[in-house]
C-alpha cells in the first residue's frame, strides 16, 4: 500500500464543517466528510470572513452596465469590494496548497453554475458564472485541481480531482529534499499515470527531470512542477487508460489463468462501456503485482493513485464520455 503525503486543501466551509450557510444551515455532503479524513483541511466561509453574519440576507452576482457586482437585495448593501479584497488577502497568505473543494453554484464560492442576474430584484437569471470568491480561485491557481462538491458526483471528474489532488501533494516538496535524483524517482513512479493523461507530457517531464545537474534545482523542480500540473490539468482518455493498463497487464500475463485473463478483458470493457470503475481494475491489477512480486509495477502511482478508503466501490454512476 503507498503512503500518501497529505493534501492542503482549502475547503467551503459549509460543506461540512460549520453552520455558516446564509439560512444557518450546514451541508452534509457525503464525499467532502470523507476526503476531508484524508486532507490538511484548510476550511473559510468568505462571506462571514466579510462580516455578513449568519444567518444572513442573501446575496446575488448581478450584471450592471457590464460591470459584474456582488450584492445583497434585501438591504441594498453592494459586497463586491470587500469579497475581493477578502479574496485576495486570503489567498495570497494560503502558502503552499494542493487544491480546492468549493460549494456548488454560491455567489461567493460557486466556480460554474453560478446564477447572474439582470438586478437585485430580478427573478430569472441572465446566465451563469463565477462566485466572487470561487472566481478568483480559479484565476489566481490555474495549475491546481478546483472543484464544486456538485461536479464531484460525476464519477471521472472525482476520480480526476482526486488523482490530481494527490499528486500535487506528494509533488511537494521533490527536488528540494534530495534533490535531482528525488525529481528523478518522482517521475519514475509517476510514468504510468502520465501516460495516461499525456504521452508526449510524460516524453517532456522525462527530459527535464534526466537533467539532472544542468541546470539549478530550484528552476527544473518549478518547471517540472508546472509541466506535471498541466500534464493533468485535464481528465485522461479511457482509451488511454485502458492502454496502460494493458501495459501493466504485460508484467503478470505469464503467471495468470486463461480465465483470469478474460477477466479483467471484459472488465475492461465494462470500464470501457460506464458500466464498472477504473478502481476495479486497478485493484486487481495491484493485488497481481502483490502475487507475484513485481516491484516496477507496485511502484506506479496510476494503480493506487490516491487512497483507497476514497475510491468508488458503491453507487456507481457512468462516467461522462
Ligand atoms: S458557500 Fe461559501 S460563502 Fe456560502 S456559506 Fe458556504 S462557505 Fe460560506
Amino acid at each position: 500500500m503507498r503512503t500518501f503525503v497529505k493534501p492542503r486543501a482549502v475547503f467551503s466551509k459549509c460543506l461540512g464543517f460549520a453552520a455558516c450557510r446564509y439560512d444557518g444551515a450546514i451541508v452534509a455532503d457525503e464525499f467532502a466528510s470523507r476526503l476531508r479524513a484524508h486532507v490538511a483541511a484548510a476550511p473559510v466561509c468568505p462571506e462571514m470572513e466579510i462580516g455578513l453574519g449568519c444567518p444572513r440576507d442573501p446575496i446575488r452576482v448581478v450584471r450592471r452596465g457590464g460591470r459584474v457586482r456582488l450584492v445583497q437585495p434585501a438591504t441594498g448593501r453592494d459586497v463586491s469590494g470587500e469579497m475581493v479584497a477578502f479574496a485576495s488577502r486570503f489567498l495570497a497568505s494560503l502558502g503552499e496548497v494542493d487544491g480546492f473543494l468549493l460549494k456548488a453554484r454560491s455567489p461567493s464560492c460557486g466556480i460554474t453554475d453560478v446564477k447572474v442576474y439582470g438586478g437585485p430584484g430580478a427573478e430569472a437569471p441572465l446566465g451563469a458564472g463565477s462566485g466572487f470568491f470561487g472566481g478568483a480561485v480559479l484565476r489566481r491557481f490555474t495549475d491546481l485541481p478546483v472543484e464544486d462538491e456538485g461536479r464531484l458526483n460525476n464519477i471521472a471528474l472525482r476520480e480526476h480531482f482526486l488523482t490530481r489532488l494527490f499528486a500535487m501533494a506528494s509533488l511537494r516538496g521533490v527536488g528540494r529534499r534530495g534533490g535531482m535524483r528525488d525529481l528523478a524517482a518522482f517521475h519514475a513512479a509517476n510514468e504510468w499515470l502520465l501516460a495516461a493523461y499525456s504521452r508526449s507530457r510524460m516524453r517532456e517531464l522525462g527530459r527535464l527531470a534526466a537533467c539532472a545537474g544542468r541546470r539549478p534545482s530550484a528552476n527544473l523542480s518549478a518547471a517540472y512542477r508546472r509541466g506535471f500540473a498541466r500534464a493533468l490539468a485535464r481528465p485522461p482518455r479511457t482509451t488511454s487508460i485502458i492502454n496502460v493498463l494493458m501495459h501493466a497487464l504485460r508484467y503478470v500475463s505469464a503467471g495468470l489463468k486463461a480465465g483470469e485473463k478474460a477477466f479483467f478483458l471484459d472488465l475492461l470493457e465494462k470500464y470501457r462501456a460506464g458500466k464498472a470503475p477504473l478502481s476495479a481494475a486497478l485493484t486487481l491489477v495491484r493485488s497481481w503485482g502483490v502475487r507475484f512480486e513485481v516491484a516496477c509495477l507496485m511502484q506506479q502511482t496510476f494503480l493506487e493513485p490516491y487512497p483507497e478508503a476514497l475510491a468508488e466501490t458503491f453507487a456507481f454512476r457512468a462516467p461522462a464520455r
